[in-house]
């Protein structure tokens, strides 16, 4: 980087040290480089002059031209004000300032032709713009214009201090009038520049800030866009070939037992298409003398658990431990269960190991763990834990990646002085551009198919006032036999405010079937969890028929008996979260449903949202709308990996530059992994300056 672009902030003309120390506090801004990468949200359109008649109340701002004609001070009552008359051919409008008076009436000439930018008003049905942005309509103006200005995000407290947009513009205006082109380093290679007709970073930056046209505009973004996109897939898919190298994997050449055993004789159903075909990936990779690192994506009710469960068979066929580590203990108890049950007879020692278990039993389990006496270890977060010891574990699963960091997921490698295969499996659909991203390190399979039978759930939208008869239809459902869930939203900033709302909800249900009759289960966050466990195994065992819950058991729960889901609140969960949740149904053969209640008035939003589950069962095509609907930032799973702060490129509508972008990476590691080529040597230089940063830290 160049000396310009690294000092520090408070030297730039027009900041001094307590902007300067406002602009650290505020916007992290250390250098005049870091104002520089700080670009603009979108562009006001000052190439068009409007006339005054044009003033309708839709308009937002509006360019004009014409003069003042005269000021006139307003001192009544307390808010003083400077009001000037200004006209163009078409009629004339109030410019209004309530700061700055003295200020504006020195600068501003009466009768000289001028520019009017502003945010028209109306009042008393007559137009003014308070504070517009006037200027002398100059030669230069007429031959060049405007064009499209910035407009800058800032704080509340950068705008007091008169940092708003504005303020903004005139920093980075000085700012790029001192830049010069060998201030901006160029670090992609001319190969790419040429291959993608890219612009060159110093015209990037310039026109991104101060586009001289629309096509230049154009022209930077995907510059921009293309670099940082790339930038990131460059990190991801070095990371992954240099785990290639460095990672010899076990060798599972064995499947003749165990495997074969629990495959040919204790499987109960034939598996599907995509669950062989994942299988056939899992044992390529074992196979091959690397490490595994794999991403299992499925839908919920895909069927992934018993891909999860042959792929440990295959590490213990061949003298290894297995474990799996689930987000929740409710998860972890339930694959503990099934697992134990699917594998009875088998002669393989299985041992659930969560937060709860403590004292003897817990010490039982890691002696045991390190002899080598327990083939699979099934567990939570407690897994990771130092004192977890295995004597050779060579199959890790972690189910419902999105829960985990991918700083745990590592934790989870260096258990064994050879890393063992990682499996990493996840039901929340995540767009092929957005896995590119956070996942772009690991390799993807996909199972796309349920099981053979399973009717499509029914889903339908309720308001506050069905609520009599969705209880009649709850009735109907449980004297046929069908458990049911009643889910209650549960947000963190108001948990006090949710659980009276699943206590209400608790009371008039049980009213609504009262006992003994009915029984019901209920399971809130704040419950010991002993007593989730009891609660949750009632309902297991079919003691209970209806169960009230929060979001806690929206990951992973199997109970194939449970036929509808009800959602309270339905408008305040997303939409990912809302289909996991419908997933906890629809897995016997019983015709499922789910009802989700929401309030009598929702938001465009929540309309969309329930309107997209009423609509389809198919989880990517709801992962792309909720994509859509909320941007990357907000899909589970993605603040944590950080990757997806991008500044600039979007994952929605960028999906061309990352193809080209995670192509040309690839390409680029594949010819030269090192970076070692002379013309690469700005860009290992770049990326090794960068990786110092934050967001670079926290995906490698
Ligand atoms: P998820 O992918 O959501 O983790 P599970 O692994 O819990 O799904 O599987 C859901 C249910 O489907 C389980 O009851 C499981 O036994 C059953 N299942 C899985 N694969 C098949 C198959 N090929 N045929 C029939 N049932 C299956
Ligand atoms: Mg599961």
């Amino acid at each position: 980087m160049s000396t310009l672009l690294q000092s520090p902030i408070e030297f730039l003309k027009g900041v001094g040290p307590l902007r300067g120390e406002m602009l650290r506090k505020e916007m992290h801004f250390q250098a005049f480089g870091d104002l520089l990468s700080h670009y603009p949200f979108r562009y006001i359109d000052r190439s068009v002059i409007h006339k005054i008649r044009e003033l309708n109340p839709l308009t937002q701002y509006i360019q004009l031209k014409g003069r003042i004609t005269g000021f006139r001070q307003v001192s009544t009552g307390k808010q003083k004000r400077l009001m000037a008359t200004f006209r163009d051919d078409t009629g004339e409008v109030d410019l209004i300032w309530f700061q700055s008076i003295d200020f504006i009436l020195k600068t501003l000439k009466v009768n000289v032709e001028m520019l009017v930018f502003g945010k028209p008003t109306l009042f008393n049905g007559e137009y003014n713009i308070a504070h517009p942005e006037v200027e002398i309509f100059t030669d230069e103006l007429k031959t060049s214009g405007k064009g499209l200005q910035p407009v800058y995000s800032s704080t509340e407290k950068m705008k007091k201090k008169n940092l708003d947009s504005r303020g903004l513009t005139r920093l980075m205006h000085t700012l790029v009038g001192q830049m010069k082109e060998w201030d901006v380093e160029e670090f992609l290679p001319k190969h790419i520049l040429q291959q993608f007709k890219l612009i060159s970073r110093y015209e990037a930056l310039v026109n991104i800030h101060f586009p001289k046209n629309e096509s230049l505009l154009h022209e930077a973004t995907r510059r921009l866009k293309f670099e940082e996109l790339f930038l990131i897939q460059l990190q991801v898919l070095k990371v992954k070939s240099n785990r290639g190298e460095i990672s010899k994997g076990f060798v599972f050449e064995k499947i003749d037992n165990h495997f074969d055993k629990f495959y040919h004789h204790q499987l109960k159903f034939e598996l599907t298409g995509a669950q062989k075909r994942v299988l056939k990936e899992i044992r390529r990779d074992t196979l091959s003398g690397k490490q595994m690192n794999r991403l299992l994506q499925g839908d919920v009710g895909s069927g992934k658990t018993v891909v999860a469960l042959l792929t440990m068979l295959m590490g213990i066929d061949n003298g290894f431990q297995a474990c799996m580590m689930a987000p929740t203990e409710i998860l972890a108890n339930q694959h503990y269960e099934s697992i134990l049950e699917a594998l009875r007879g088998m002669g393989l020692e299985v041992a659930l190991l969560t937060g709860s278990i403590k004292g003897k039993a817990r010490k039982f389990i890691l002696e045991n763990l390190a002899e080598g006496k327990i083939d699979i270890l099934i567990g939570t977060h407690a897994l990771i834990e130092d004192s977890v010891v295995f004597k050779n574990i060579g199959m890790v699963v972690i189910d419902e990646q999105h829960r985990f960091g991918v700083a745990q997921r590592a934790a989870l490698w260096t258990k064994n002085e050879k890393p063992p295969h990682i499996l990493v499996m996840t039901a929340t659909p995540i767009p092929r551009t957005l896995a590119m991203t956070i996942y772009g390190d690991l390799d993807v399979s996909v199972i796309d198919e349920l099981p053979p039978g399973r009717k499509p759930i029914r889903t339908v939208h309720r308001t506050d006032s069905d609520r009599l008869r969705v209880f009649g239809f709850m009735h109907e459902e449980i004297t046929k036999g069908r458990q049911i869930y009643v889910v209650y939203p549960l947000i963190e900033e108001s948990e006090t405010l949710d659980l009276k709302h699943l206590m209400d909800g608790y009371e008039s249900i049980s009213r609504a079937f009262p006992k003994p009759k009915f029984q019901i289960s209920i399971v809130h966050g704040r419950m010991k969890s002993v007593d989730k466990d009891y609660e949750m195994q009632r309902f297991v065992r079919c003691e209970t028929q209806i169960m009230i819950a929060t979001t806690v058991i929206e990951v992973g729960v199997n109970i194939p008996n449970a036929s509808v889901m009800v959602i309270e609140n339905a408008e305040r969960f997303g939409l990912s979260q809302l289909h996991q949740l419908r997933g906890r149904v629809g897995r016997g053969a019983e015709q499922s449903f789910c009802i989700l209640i929401t309030g009598p008035k929702l938001s465009n939003d929540s309309k969309q949202r329930i309107s997209v589950m009423c609509k389809t069962n198919d989880g990517f095509v709801i992962a792309e709308e909720d994509l859509k609907l909320r941007g990357p930032g907000d899909l589970e799973g993605t603040q944590q990996s950080g990757v997806v702060n991008l500044r600039l490129a979007d994952l929605v509508h960028d999906g061309n530059i990352l193809e080209a972008a995670r192509t040309t990476a690839q390409n680029l590691i594949e010819s030269d992994p090192m970076l070692s080529r002379a013309e690469h040597q700005p860009l290992l230089k770049y990326v090794s300056e960068i990786r110092k940063e934050k967001i670079w830290a926290k995906i490698s």
